[in-house]
């Protein structure tokens, strides 16, 4: 019987933003100990449902699920909570002595109160606990940071393939095979990790200039004796020393191949650091494009206010230029405005009342609070779950929600941030998306995955904000230099 522990503990840090991630954040999306993980998790689209998936039925394995936390990305993550998690995935380890496998579900880009190198540190202490015997994997999203600590002791690391990520169960799957694989002596997994001194801004590998690398790893991964390849895009915000790409290459016994595939991706993709840019436009422009567009839904996506990357969620720049040019038949998911959707509670539904909408948390950098009359169409328990393809089924929480009406357009204002890249926020709050000329999503790519499909344009706005779009607008005081493209080299 192969003893396997199984937990997950994520976040992805935005080192610029003020807002501690305390227990009350993880409690608010998902904090889960023992059987817990199991009930909640099994069945979803996300790394831990597909591990759960391969590994759950299999006779010759005994599941030990210690613990799930996530939270949304924001400022730091509080010492007590990573001590908590470390130290009830330690307990275990030690508990259920001797282990043959531990599979962690990671982001990479953790940063904790006391350590830039949050999966660095808790890999380090899994290690001691579990020893050298013992197989240790984890997945991670595609913008990790991953430091030599993390590589140094994992065994296996495996990022998303797909930005919007798509295939957060595929590669759970993909990962659970792997340990099987290995515990049944059928393959001896190397690692080679290759770092890249290029901090990539958020850039969808459906894009032209990336494309070609995901068809490479996979062209690798079809030849004999290479399991798995993957290119961590790094996260940008994280201001910390190892902040940059990574190249992992894992073969079977052969670590000379895998330094070589690691080598020759990490060659092609500084060749091609020129060429690592998005296309984006001003709201004004984005806005003339939408009016020019005889067929909806025209999408606007709000980079730099994507609480998907630790931004609030509250800015509003772009809403208030909508209100400005009367824009008509138009959605924005979302506002995140606790105190508003309060009044639209009080007020009522079919009620006008005054709002100083957005705008509370850096006023500063994402704008003011527009103050408007907004007439409450709707309000809501701001639960709903989602259809996917990315984390489908998984249960959203908004605490509270409301749908106002200002002018021609519909805002739907939360108590509760989450990036808007599910279609049934808008279906859950009685707004069908497909019949809007203009939608308004604060997310970068991940809304691409389900609004792609009935999208007839795409348009990336840049504003002022937190989730910078270009690197060199970014003031680092912790990351290595040189690195391009803050160094040109
Ligand atoms: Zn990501």
């Amino acid at each position: 019987m192969f003893r396997i522990i199984i937990a997950e503990f994520k976040h992805e840090t935005n080192t610029f933003s003020s807002q501690r991630t305390d227990f009350a954040a993880y409690r608010r999306s998902l904090y889960a100990v023992g059987d817990d993980l199991g009930s909640i998790l099994t069945g979803t689209a996300t790394e831990v449902g597909g591990m759960l998936d391969v590994l759950q039925d299999e006779p010759d394995v005994s599941l030990i699920p210690v613990v799930a936390a996530n939270a949304i990305p924001a400022g730091p993550v509080a010492a007590d909570v990573f001590a908590d998690v470390r130290g009830r995935l330690v307990g275990a380890i030690r508990a259920h002595a001797p282990l043959d496998g531990i599979l962690l579900c990671l982001h990479g880009a953790m940063v904790t109160e006391n350590s830039e190198d949050g999966e660095g540190d808790l890999l380090e202490a899994v290690r001691q606990a579990a020893g050298d015997d013992t197989w240790v994997m984890a997945t991670l999203d595609l913008h990790a940071n991953i430091t030599r600590k993390m590589s140094r002791f994992a065994n296996v690391l495996i990022n998303y393939d797909y930005y919007p990520h798509a295939d957060m169960v595929d590669r759970g799957r993909e990962i659970a095979q792997l340990m099987l694989q290995t515990l049944r002596g059928e393959i001896h997994p190397v690692m080679v990790c290759k770092s890249v001194p290029i901090i990539l801004p958020p850039l969808s590998t459906n894009e032209a200039v990336l494309r070609p690398f995901v068809d490479q790893m996979h062209a690798y991964e079809a030849t004999p004796g290479v399991l798995t390849v993957s290119i961590a895009h790094g996260f940008l915000c994280a201001d910390i020393h190892e902040l940059g790409m990574t190249v992992v290459a894992v073969t079977d016994q052969d670590p000379e191949h895998a330094t070589r595939i690691a080598d020759e991706l990490a060659a092609r993709l500084w060749q091609d650091r020129h060429r690592l840019k998005p296309e984006n436009m001003s709201v004004d422009e984005a806005l003339d494009e939408a009016e020019k567009s005889a067929e909806g839904p025209v999408i606007l996506a709000d980079l730099t206010d994507n609480p998907g990357g630790g931004s609030p969620g509250d800015g509003t720049h772009i809403l208030r230029a909508m209100i400005r040019r009367k824009v008509k038949n138009a959605a924005v998911a979302l506002i995140c405005d606790p105190e508003s959707v309060a009044s639209c509670v009080q007020a009522g539904v079919g009620q006008t009342v005054k709002l100083r909408l957005g705008g509370h948390v850096y006023p500063d950098l994402l704008g003011q609070p527009i103050e408007c009359d907004a007439y409450v169409r709707l309000v809501s328990d701001g639960r709903y779950r989602n259809r996917g393809p990315m984390s489908g089924g998984v249960v959203v929480d908004l605490q509270k929600s409301a749908v106002v009406l200002i002018g021609g357009i519909e805002v739907i204002v939360t108590a509760q941030v989450t990036q808007p890249y599910d279609v049934e926020i808008f279906y859950a709050h009685g707004i069908d998306p497909v019949q809007k000329h203009l939608l308004l999503l604060k997310s970068t790519n991940h809304f691409k995955a389900a609004f792609g499909p009935i999208a007839r344009r795409v348009l990336n706005v840049s504003v002022p904000g937190l989730l910078a779009q270009d690197p060199r607008s970014v003031d680092y005081q912790n990351c290595r230099r040189p690195i391009y493209p803050l160094d040109e080299m």
